[in-house]
């Protein structure tokens, strides 16, 4: 098949691999950047590999209840909190 464009990969959510159409993938750690963030992703069937690239849109406000400021209640590092972030989107891949 010929290569996905951009637009094609976003367009399928990311989910297959944009060199061969494969949906078997695996998705490495998210490194977080400064309005946007990375992630190494490789094609179980081709071998390929590539980098997801996620941009910062905006934000929402939460309520204080919410499991998003119950990190900084409980008083973990910024870096940590990246870090469960990053694994909340990693499950979203894993299981869409
Ligand atoms: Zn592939």
């Amino acid at each position: 098949m010929e290569q996905l464009t951009d637009d094609q990969y976003v367009e399928k959510n990311g989910a297959v691999c944009p060199f061969c159409g494969s949906e078997i993938l695996e998705w490495g750690s998210i490194e977080i950047e400064q309005r946007g963030a990375t992630q190494e992703v490789s094609c179980m069937a081709c071998g390929k590999c590539w980098m997801d690239r996620h941009e910062l849109t905006g934000y929402w406000v939460v309520e204080k209840d919410d499991d998003y400021c119950s990190l900084r209640a409980d008083g973990i590092s910024h870096e940590d909190a990246l870090a469960v972030l990053a694994g909340d989107m990693q499950k979203k891949h894993a299981y869409r």
